[in-house]
């Protein structure tokens, strides 16, 4: 199956992907996990990024559209795969009509105090990326992922000022795509208001699994 997670930064979908990536025995991509390794391996690449990312605003369609086009031409996607994090932009959408077919957009549905609630606590594995919760999913040992023994961290564009500067982007940019994959007849809401355990059967019976 072919999935784009849709939604603004903080709606779960990061931890959701994971999940129904083991569900579907598929492969998540992540475009913003794509661009932090790059910036931790300080490649080209990374240090275009790394600015724009700490102030929350979007990598240039450009770049951002050839890194998927690329990662979508590999075998092991070829089954299928979920998109978290792309597109956020129209013509980042219109783009990947043009090498891939998506079956279906899921859209997670949330409230700003909800966004603001979870990014403000967010925790993030520097090795694999997994994310936790200051309140809701600490790891068991501070610090540290349970999963793979890596740095837990505040990733940069978790600060208030960035927060503000990506729902804003959110708004204006991504947002549109709501009405974009609608009208196409692609869009699936998904209430992702609850924990993350709800959301995983939210997400199932959005697809009839
Ligand atoms: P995320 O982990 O999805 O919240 O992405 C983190 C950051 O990576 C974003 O705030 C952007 O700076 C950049 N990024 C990720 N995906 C995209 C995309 N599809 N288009 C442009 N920038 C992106």
């Amino acid at each position: 199956m072919k999935l784009i997670f849709l939604g603004p930064p903080g709606a779960g979908k990061g931890t959701l992907a994971v999940k129904a990536a083991e569900i579907l025995k598929i492969l998540q991509i992540s475009t913003g996990s794509i661009f932090r390794s790059a910036v931790a391996d300080g490649s080209p690449l990374g240090l275009k990024v790394k600015g724009i990312m700490d102030a929350g605003k979007l990598v240039d369609d450009e770049t951002t559209i050839e890194l998927v086009r690329e990662r979508l031409a590999k075998d092991d996607v070829q089954k299928g795969y979920i998109l978290d994090g792309f597109p956020r932009t129209i013509p980042q959408a219109q783009a990947l009509e043009s090498f891939s077919k998506v079956e279906k957009v899921i859209n997670f549905d949330i409230p700003d105090s909800g966004v603001l609630e979870r990014l403000g606590g967010r925790r993030v594995c520097r090795m694999c990326g997994y994310n936790f919760h200051a309140v809701f999913n600490k790891p068991a040992k501070e610090g540290i992922c349970d999963h793979c023994g890596g740095e837990v961290y505040i990733r940069e564009d978790d600060k208030p000022e960035a927060i503000q500067k990506r729902l804003e982007v959110y708004r204006t940019q991504t947002a549109p795509l709501i009405d974009y994959y609608r009208e196409k007849g692609l869009l699936l809401d998904i209430d992702a208001k609850p924990m993350v355990d709800q959301i995983v059967i939210n997400f199932k019976n959005a697809l009839g699994i």
